[in-house]
């Protein structure tokens, strides 16, 4: 069923009787091409880039709980390609782009928003930094202007602009940054990909992957054994677990990050606004609600829920920019698990077994690259070499001294 304002008026007229589920519910079938484990953004992504660019038929997602259950249906729905390194900035630029026109390629409404994504800065040193990454983004077309604290006054008057400890000096703004609905994105990806022909398998748990003399043959699930020519993992939070099972270590960490909704309030903050002296970031939903975050808990983790001392830190982050922000009820909040890397950059590589892949370590930055990160892991499977926007995403860099440190913050997963 394709949609458009014709089918929403006719369904109307007709008292909404003829819509068909999104994706169809299909058996899991005894082997596959491919099989991709794990049905967040990244993974549905992947399949629906395989069947629709290359042309692969026989394909699966296997998702251990609901399409939309994982990160991908918890973060804060920022969007933005506001990098310096080179190893980056074209990744988050393609993404940017698919992006721009990923509803009319799936013909689904996930409300894309570019209202733009100011960094605030407070100090001379930090306005050097912004300045420096603003000048990479102008140089790859990714587009940057630098606010004085005048500009980003006319914008934002509720900011705290009298606060000695923090004060706003101006700020990093990229117009083409924003939101999108974060469920959406996975919805309309697991949408198309099954009407291309794509297996998508909920409520299934991958317990193992099997290796035979080097090689991936297949993987083991609470429904039975499934063998594969191709097996792609992209399980962020549980990429260890996961790959535990194969024997692999990652150089990543997991840890629990937290995201928080106001009670609806009158249209007030106009895009994304991150403050850059402490950690805390805010925009608006179009139902009226401050959705914001802030740091990690801080602690390795499994549960997809955080604790009290992260959540008085980020309300204090808040109240340090927009002291009006404590006005505004608190109702909803809740965690996911982050695939924390060493240097705060991902993974899409071939792991030392054969036919086996590993997509992960995207930190708390992994939404914006769902559209690119899918394309680029289907490039890979598909030709069997890396996708030119990230060939430096290897499993093996730190083993070759090239870590992708953008904040240049060190080994420290929980500071990426
Ligand atoms: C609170 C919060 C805020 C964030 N904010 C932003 C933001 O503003 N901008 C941004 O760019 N990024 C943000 N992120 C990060 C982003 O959401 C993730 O990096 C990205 O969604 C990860 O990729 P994914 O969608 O494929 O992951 P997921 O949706 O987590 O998909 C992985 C799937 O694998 C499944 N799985 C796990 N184990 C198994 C198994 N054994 N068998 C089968 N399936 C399995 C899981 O159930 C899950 O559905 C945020 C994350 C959180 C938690």
């Amino acid at each position: 069923m394709k949609y458009s304002i014709f089918k929403i008026i006719s369904q109307a007229l007709s008292g909404n009787t003829g819509w068909q589920p999104a994706w169809e519910k299909r058996e899991l079938k005894p082997s596959y091409n491919i099989i991709i484990v794990g049905g967040g953004g990244h993974g549905l992504a992947t399949a629906y880039y395989l069947a629709k660019k290359f042309n692969i038929s026989n394909i699966a997602v296997i998702e251990k709980g609901w399409i939309g259950s994982g990160n991908v249906g918890r973060n804060t729905t920022i969007i933005r390609s506001n990098y310096l390194l080179k190893q980056n900035q074209p990744f988050y630029e393609l993404s940017l782009k698919l992006w721009e026109n990923l509803e009319q390629e799936l013909n689904y409404n996930a409300m894309v928003s570019q209202r733009g994504i100011m960094n605030l800065f407070h100090n001379d040193p930090q306005k050097d930094a912004f300045v420096r990454r603003g000048n990479s983004m102008k140089l790859s077309g990714a587009g940057a202007e630098l606010l004085t604290k005048e500009q980003v006054m006319k914008v934002a008057p509720f900011l705290d602009y009298e606060n000695a400890r923090f004060p706003i000096k101006g700020a990093l703004c990229q117009s083409r940054g924003g939101t999108v609905r974060h469920d959406a994105v996975a919805w309309g990806y697991a949408r198309a990909a099954s009407k291309l022909g794509v297996d998508i398998i909920e409520n299934c748990e991958v317990k193992n992957i099997v290796v035979e003399n080097g090689k991936c043959i297949a993987i083991e699930t609470d429904r039975g054994l499934v063998k594969s020519n191709k097996t792609a993992i992209c399980v962020s939070g549980a990429s260890s677990l996961v790959m535990g099972t194969a024997g692999i270590k990652l150089p990543i960490e997991s840890h629990v990050l937290q995201a928080f909704v106001s009670e609806a309030i009158k249209p007030l903050i106009p895009g994304v606004i991150t403050f850059g002296a402490g950690h805390f970031y805010v925009s608006q939903s179009d139902k009226g609600g401050l959705v914001f975050g802030g740091d990690l808990d801080g602690y390795n983790s499994y549960a997809q829920r955080g604790n009290l001392p992260t959540i008085e830190d980020v309300c204090e982050g808040g109240m340090a920019i927009m002291p009006m922000i404590g006005r505004a009820k608190l109702v909803r909040l809740w965690g996911g698990i982050m695939d924390m890397s060493m240097d705060g950059s991902p993974f899409i590589d071939k792991t030392p077994i054969d036919n086996l892949f590993f997509n992960g370590g995207w930190c708390y930055g992994g939404f914006k690259a769902t559209p690119a990160s899918g394309l680029c892991y289907a490039h890979l499977l598909a030709k069997d070499e890396h996708h030119k926007v990230a060939s430096e995403y290897k499993l093996d860099r730190f083993k070759r001294g090239m870590i992708i440190d953008e904040k240049g913050q060190g080994a420290q997963p929980n500071l990426h």
